[in-house]
């Protein structure tokens, strides 16, 4: 051994001998009880997604169903059905998932929506055959792509599926909703954002949206952007507009334009108060109530007391325009 690595070792070795020890002796975990405990955690972890994902369909639901009227011709037809496959799940989540949801290579009916056209007609655990006689088999976007292009002329279907070991079979007239799939992004940010095709609501934003007719402002108001093409204007409006600056709330509430040009900044905050003007009619006419949906705001006004009394240069009004234009909209809609 040369010396520097003895004086290293030395150190080392003296260092550890140093530390502070914990008073309370740590019992010996067995391997048994970490597997069934990382098992159970897993379990519950996947069990709590699949909440936030139903709430957010079921929230987005009645929106969607605005189709053509809130997204022109950019719509689609569904059952209105969540589906799952053992496929979609990490490789960590795998044996935790067929464990709760008993997987084999068939896509399952993870939730139906409630009075959607699949509402009983399939439940959660169904396991999907053929439709229209097509068999689904291969990957789970391969068994997708049949689903869907089985559903496009929005003519009924007739599906066979297996429930409890018995092989059924129902017809279902699919429903024309927006063309806008709303996305749970698993993030402890608090945002939400469109991008012309999609809508996408972070986890973190979930849970800051105590009430259903929060969230569901939300989801509309990102439907608004869609389906006023605010990116399409924006963009239109600059040289070098970026779609980052669609991004709402917190962050995105108080930071100036991100690679924008002067352009794609024009509007921007008309662009958003019309959003959450178009939104509460959405709102308005899916019969959520629009009771305390201003308070959404108040809330983020709290919490980010900046997005009071920021100026003009950022992307996204103040909270105090947002609450007032929300309320003046509301009374309009309501009062006699
Ligand atoms: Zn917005």
């Amino acid at each position: 051994m040369n010396r520097a690595l003895t004086v290293s070792f030395f150190l080392s070795f003296s260092f550890v001998a140093a530390c502070s020890a914990p008073d309370v002796k740590i019992p010996k975990l067995s391997d048994e009880a970490v597997k069934a405990e990382r098992q159970h955690q897993l379990e519950q972890s996947i069990t709590y997604q699949r909440s936030q994902t139903i709430r957010l369909a079921e929230t987005a639901h009645p929106l969607l169903k605005l189709a053509p009227i809130a997204c022109e011709n950019k719509t689609r037809y569904r059952l209105g059905v969540l589906l799952h496959s053992l496929e979609q799940y990490s490789d960590h989540q795998k044996p935790a998932a067929k464990s709760l949801y008993q997987f084999d290579n068939a896509v399952q009916v993870n939730h139906v929506l409630t009075q959607g056209p699949a509402d009983g007609h399939l439940q959660h655990g169904d396991k999907l055959v053929a439709i229209n006689g097509s068999l689904l088999s291969g990957a789970h976007t391969t068994q997708l792509k049949i689903i869907k292009d089985a559903l496009r002329s929005g003519t009924p279907v007739k599906l066979q599926f297996w429930r409890h070991e018995e092989q059924q079979q129902t017809t279902i007239t699919p429903e024309q909703v927006c063309d806008y799939p709303v996305l749970l992004r698993n993030s402890d940010m608090v945002n939400a954002y469109a991008d012309g095709s999609n809508i996408i609501i972070t986890s973190g934003l979930m849970r800051y949206a105590e009430k259903d007719s929060e969230l569901a402002m939300i989801i509309a108001h990102e439907m608004a952007h869609n389906s006023q093409q605010h990116i399409w204007k924006r963009l239109k409006n600059t040289a070098l507009g970026s779609l980052i600056d669609i991004a709402l709330i917190t962050q995105g509430i108080v930071s100036p334009f991100i690679n924008a040009g002067i352009g794609g900044n024009l509007y921007s905050q008309h662009y958003e108060l019309e959003a959450d003007i178009v939104a509460v009619r959405m709102l308005y006419k899916s019969g959520f109530s629009l009771e305390g949906i201003d308070q959404f705001w108040r809330k983020i006004a709290a919490i980010h007391p900046r997005s009071i009394t920021h100026g003009k240069l950022v992307s996204h009004p103040t909270t105090v325009e947002r609450v007032l234009v929300i309320q003046k909209e509301i009374s309009q809609l309501t009062t006699p």
